[in-house]
């Protein structure tokens, strides 16, 4: 029987983030047990691996952060809209939304869902934040994502907005501004102290699309497709023996974590357990989400013979595409 289990957590990072905390799943199998000897164990420990920096000019959120697909959907809320709420505020998300995709060359582009819970971005007016603020913000992302190592994936962002600068109605171009600025929070920027820039903390109404160094920084994280990368982070193994007159039986307990450090969830990850150079057991883990550990423990694999190592695989569907291959394989002597 394997055993699955799921757990998200989300904590607040700053003013402006949340963070989704990392699942673990648990798989664990045993085989049919025979009255056996250990003979020898050893152990694998990976190596860090290879984080990937992202390229451009302004700072990011975190380091890597990036959605792992465009378009990007959003959800524009025009239903439950506030007091003073205009029509010309929505013109000017959408026009918000149109000087990213032009700036960006088509890198950066946003589609509209009309259901709130599945969007990537959801953009509300509010009469107040839902969360604590500075009392002179006039907008806020959330944004959600998971990170990885020297990576980090979007997962969600919700931005509010509000209609009033104190007693003051918002201008069409003030909420363009606006929209820009957590819209570049919500593409993964953080504050800058350009004044050109979207990302200037501080409402300008005469920014009304990206800068050129905010469109370069977009462009050099969203021109590069999103990969997947998944690792053996620590892997062990035990092998075993049943003594017969004449011959004995070789048998073979531990257990594998891999991790997906890469943007994209894998589907049907297969892992191949070898004793010398024979395949001696092969599971399908139906799903790594990115970010997930799993464990895979196994017990009384039948290797039949006498081996001196231990070999793991972890192999990916076909199409599917890694930052690096070299950390899929593991060895351990015992
Ligand atoms: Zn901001």
């Amino acid at each position: 029987m394997s055993s699955r289990g799921f757990a998200l957590s989300t904590s607040t990072i700053g003013a402006l983030l949340i963070t989704a905390g990392l699942a673990y799943l648990l798989y664990s199998q045993v085989y049919e047990f025979r009255n056996v000897q250990e003979l020898g164990s050893g152990i694998f420990v990976a190596q860090k691996p290879v984080t990937s920096a992202s390229a451009g000019n302004l700072q990011f959120l975190y380091p890597g952060i990036r959605w792992n697909h465009i378009p990007v959907t959003v959800y524009l809320d025009m239903q439950n809209t506030p007091a003073g709420w205009e029509f010309e505020y929505a013109d000017a998300a959408e026009r918000a939304m149109a000087e990213m995709e032009r700036t960006t060359a088509g890198l950066v582009t946003f589609s509209r869902t009309g259901d709130p819970n599945t969007a990537d971005i959801s953009i509300k007016w509010v009469q107040a934040f839902s969360y604590a603020r500075t009392l002179d913000a006039v907008g806020h992302a959330d944004v959600t994502f998971v990170p990885l190592d020297g990576r980090a994936l979007i997962r969600k962002a919700k931005i509010e907005m509000l209609t009033m600068s104190g007693s003051r109605q918002l201008t069409g171009m003030e909420m363009q501004n606006t929209v820009l600025h957590e819209l570049g929070h919500s593409m993964g920027l953080n504050h800058t102290d350009d004044q050109k820039s979207i990302m200037y903390p501080v409402a300008n109404e005469n920014v009304l699309a990206p800068s050129e160094a905010d469109a370069a920084t977009l462009r050099d994280v969203y021109k590069n497709e999103a990969l997947a990368d998944l690792l053996i982070d620590s892997a062990n193994a035990r092998k075993k023996a049943q003594k017969g007159v004449l011959l004995s039986r070789y048998y073979l307990d531990g257990n594998v974590t891999i991790r997906n450090t890469g943007y994209i969830d894998v589907p049907n990850v297969i892992v191949i357990i070898k004793a010398d150079d024979r395949t001696v057991h092969e599971e399908t883990i139906a799903r790594i989400d990115s970010g997930q550990s799993i464990e895979y423990r196994f017990e009384n694999i039948d290797a039949q013979e006498d081996f001196s190592r231990v070999y793991f695989d972890i192999d990916l569907p076909a199409g599917i595409r890694e930052y690096s291959e070299t950390n899929n394989a593991a060895v351990i002597g015992v």
